[in-house]
């Protein structure tokens, strides 16, 4: 078996400047042992490369002098056991080639270039990424025993590291490529939906991505089965690569979920591919000296580790002279913890019966995001499934009883029509557009929407299921409303009235439109945008209404019982011959700051299955008590992580 399907990376990746050229390699590997590190990525190639070279298209680091730099670090590295994953950035090269090989680069629509610093970005489209790259990564594979490859930015980029924004590249390759692929048609200007050639530009850039990671991935194993290839990409590449990441100018709400949901979205939609979930100290592109809070480092990397991947960590430069140790000394604290246990992780089998199907296509949602929160809040086990990847492979569904759809009209068609042919139960929500032959099977009907619903809302009515929200009486809808016929409602929508001053603010009429639709066979639909509103205004209702629906259609999914706060992430998994239970205290996060956790005391949760402790892993003193059919486990003391595993009685 290739040695990244173990799944148990402890990565460590250095993001090695020019200055670095002249670092001292047993300090790096000193620092990687003290990380218990079973993986390094070190910069290879591209905008500057850290060997010899004998490409006249690549520029050494002019802190090399002659020095063979990636070499011994191979050599040093696999002396220790640790594997060597070469990073190339072919989405720049030094300004130098750029007066020999003008063809090479992104090309605005009027035909500018994007030089930085003194670099300037390349077309994916250009010889340079589709042949010069390749025999960059051929030069490095011939020369060097690495364990991997990874390339930084890949792709179509339209944006500088100053957050400008250039549009679709017109570059003559682009251009000849785009004409030939759409049967003469001319490039979108912009990169907006409503262009008419949008979706077709679309599936062109996939299309070049594609194909160029098919040559790459044939390239590598022609030198060999076990040298992975790794990037921000599901295409032919063995560990994808995702990041949570930092910004000074992301907007909020805070995404406290980051590595979490980075993680379950790959580890159920393939089984032959990892994703390695880079948790950036960093606290922005623009900030890199400077990092996170330890406490946010430690959660994002107990994160990974807890919903089924490795651990994946990243600073600038190398680890000597760095200005905040505090946050690599946090990183190594969860590093040390999986090196201690590596055996039970890595192998972790989902228990979830609840799939939530998301976009491939697009980043992650509002919808998507407050859904995600409200059933981690709720602690019930659910997995991510990529909808192309449930469309294409739909025995992916297999091991769930109810897939749920954060936001109808985003998530494919086919990927509804997949679960539904295999007699799941539909949790539907998002005022979207639902297919037309879907509505059929289901039998349903979208007679309109309604967009406007500032100042509306839905009226909880008694004995409607929902009867613990009863004292909410109005819960607010805002956003877009979709109306059917079909199924039998409950929620009705009260319109919107006059909302200025007090004295006027009275009219609102019960209508006919039902914001909780249920079917005859057990399906559900609640046409507005539940998880949207969750993650923008963070309502308690909206979780809790989900979580009503959810043990009314398929009280199977609630497994994780007991008097867990929201404030606690849960992760229930089987592992080998029995059952892991990791908890997180995410009491830390308040605001937009993350910190030490507040110690929780008197924590239970009841589980199912006869169960006794097998062996406490983290945290402290686990009890079990095993009823009938569930067992009460209690934990005495939460401080910020514990895990225990668990043996059938
Ligand atoms: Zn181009």
């Amino acid at each position: 078996m290739a040695w990244w399907r173990e799944n148990n990376l402890r990565l460590v990746q250095i993001n090695m400047r020019d200055i670095d050229g002249g670092m001292d390699v047993d300090k790096l590997i000193a620092e990687l042992k003290e990380f218990c590190c079973s993986v390094v990525m070190v910069g290879a190639g591209g905008i500057s490369a850290f060997y010899p070279t004998r490409l006249e298209f690549q520029r050494t680091s002019p802190w090399l002098e002659d020095r063979d730099l990636l070499g011994e670090i191979i050599e040093k590295c696999h002396r220790e056991g640790i594997r060597v994953i070469a990073r190339f950035d072919f989405s720049k090269t030094h300004q130098s080639f750029f007066r020999r090989h003008p063809e090479w680069y992104y090309r605005s629509e009027d035909g500018r270039a994007v030089p930085y610093n003194d670099t300037v970005a390349t077309c994916v489209c250009g010889e340079y990424q589709q042949e010069r790259a390749l025999e960059i990564i051929g030069e490095v594979l011939q020369g060097y025993p690495v364990d991997g490859i990874f390339f930084n930015m890949f792709g179509f980029i339209t944006w500088d590291y100053s957050g400008n924004y250039y549009g679709p590249c017109h570059c003559d390759c682009c251009k000849k490529r785009f004409a030939e692929f759409s049967g003469g048609k001319e490039l979108p200007k912009t990169e907006d939906p409503g262009e008419p050639d949008f979706r077709e530009y679309r599936a062109f850039q996939e299309q070049v991505v594609e194909e160029l990671l098919g040559r790459v991935h044939r390239l590598v194993r022609s030198y060999g089965d076990d040298i992975a290839v790794c990037t921000y990409h599901h295409s032919d590449v063995d560990i994808i690569r995702d990041e949570s990441n930092s910004a000074v100018d992301r907007p909020l709400p805070f995404w406290l979920y980051n590595s979490s949901s980075n993680v379950a979205k790959v580890r159920s939609s393939w089984d032959n591919k990892i994703i390695s979930n880079c948790v950036i100290n960093a606290a922005d592109l623009f900030y890199r000296f400077s990092a996170v809070p330890p406490a946010l480092t430690r959660l994002r990397l107990y994160e990974n580790m807890a919903e089924g991947s490795g651990l994946d960590f990243c600073i600038i430069g190398v680890f000597e002279g760095y200005p905040d140790q505090d946050s690599v000394s946090a990183a190594k604290e969860v590093f040390r913890y999986h090196a201690e246990h590596q055996e039970v992780y890595g192998r972790l089998d989902s228990l979830a019966k609840l799939a939530v199907l998301l976009p491939l296509s697009r980043r992650e949602s509002p919808a998507y995001r407050g859904v995600f929160r409200a059933l981690k809040e709720l602690h019930l086990p659910f997995d991510c499934i990529l909808d192309a990847r449930a469309a294409a492979e739909p025995s992916l569904l297999e091991r769930y009883t109810t897939v749920l759809a954060p936001e109808l009209g985003e998530v494919l068609p086919e990927a509804l029509a997949a679960a539904e042919s295999a007699s799941k139960k539909l949790v539907l929500l998002g005022s979207g557009e639902m297919d037309g032959e879907m509505q059929k099977r289901l039998g349903l009907c979208r007679t309109g929407e309604i967009t406007e619903n500032r100042s509306a809302y839905l009226q909880v009515e008694p004995s409607n299921g929902l009867e613990p929200l009863e004292g909410r009486g109005w819960i607010l809808l805002d956003g877009s409303f979709a109306r059917y016929t079909g199924w039998p409602g409950t929620l009705p929508r009260v319109e919107r009235a006059w909302f200025g001053p007090p004295e006027r603010c009275f009219g609102h009429r019960l209508t006919e439109d039902r914001g909780l639709l249920r079917s005859p066979g057990g399906h559900v639909l609640l046409p507005w945008d539940l998880g949207g509103l969750y993650h923008r205004l963070g309502y308690s209702e909206y979780r809790e209404m989900l979580g009503l629906v959810l043990s009314e259609v398929s009280p199977e999914t609630l497994q994780i019982g007991g008097n867990l706060p929201p404030q606690v992430e849960a992760f229930w998994d089987r592992s080998g011959d029995g059952f892991l239970l990791q908890l997180l205290n995410l009491t830390g996060h308040h605001g937009v700051t993350v910190e030490e956790p507040v110690s929780l005391s008197g924590l239970w949760a009841e589980l199912p299955g006869r169960l006794e402790v097998d062996r406490v892993l983290a945290g402290g003193a686990f009890t079990a008590e095993a009823g009938q059919e569930r067992t009460k486990v209690s934990l005495d003391r939460l401080e910020e992580f514990a895990a225990v595993l668990l043996k059938e009685i």
